[in-house]
């Protein structure tokens, strides 16, 4: 099969031939569109399979499924267009933006206290941010890209900087601004999140967010959340979002 090289296409190019990443419909006699699967179990012939379904791939390298919480086709064919469009290594879809946004943050702490984590809030859009997170020091920085509601502007490489000075985790909200605007993992962020309810989908008619990491270690553990948690996106709204933002 074909290999193509999509780091070096345009947003629009790269996004009207999403339907190559998908691993289902790239080969002849298949459909074009990713067809929506339902299916919340997967048939697996032997005990023997179903173990190796598990890693999510068979022998052959084809992609394998046991259980809809653990990872199906239309989330995974959404996932792989937001990671390129991104320009991260991967990306995990979630039932929705907050959804997501607690995902990034966990991800931010190797264990899970829920307990003694602190929040502090300070504008990072001010000439002093480099000072105000050299004396907070924090493990997080969390920012958007353009606030919502009030569309305040931040310097993301800034950011990223003194993030990485401090040791911290930089998340970005870029719902706003879209992968069409701003690729906020080339301006040094660890991860990126969207609702993806908004622009991304763009329609108004599907609830859905996503996180896009720079790192594969955390793509892991945001799919280990997905699944345990329960926040995975369905088939039909990764469906919608696929189609709102690749059909245009
Ligand atoms: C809407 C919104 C969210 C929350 O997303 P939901 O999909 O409603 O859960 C988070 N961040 C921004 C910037 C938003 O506009």
């Amino acid at each position: 099969m074909k290999q193509f090289d999509y780091s070096s296409w345009a947003l629009d190019t790269l996004l009207v031939h999403s339907n190559k990443l998908s691993h289902t419909t790239n080969n002849s006699g298949k459909p074009t569109v990713e067809p929506i699967y339902t299916s919340t179990t997967y048939l697996h012939l032997n005990a023997e399979m179903l173990n190796q379904s598990f890693s999510g791939r068979l022998p052959s390298g084809e992609p394998a499924y046991v259980y809809a919480r653990q990872g199906n086709p239309n989330a995974q064919a959404l996932e792989a267009v937001l990671a390129q469009a991104e320009k991260g290594v991967g990306a995990v879809v979630f039932g929705s933006g907050m959804a997501a946004i607690h995902a990034a943050l966990l991800a931010s702490r190797t264990v899970f206290v829920p307990v003694g984590v602190e929040v502090v809030l300070h504008d990072l859009c001010s000439s002093n941010v480099i000072e105000i997170v050299r004396a907070e020091q924090p493990d997080v920085i969390y920012v958007e890209t353009l606030s919502n509601p009030l569309a305040k502007v931040i310097d993301l490489d800034t950011i990223s900087a003194v993030a990485q000075e401090a040791g911290a985790m930089s998340i970005v909200d870029s719902t706003f601004t879209t992968p069409y605007l701003v690729k906020p993992i080339e301006h040094g962020f660890d991860l990126v999140v969207h609702s993806a309810t908004k622009y991304l989908g763009g329609h108004g008619d599907a609830t859905a967010g996503v996180v896009i990491s720079a790192r594969n270690n955390v793509v892991e553990q945001l799919h280990g959340y997905a699944t345990m948690l329960g926040a995975m996106l369905s088939a039909f709204d990764s469906y919608l979002i696929t189609r709102g933002l690749t059909r245009i």
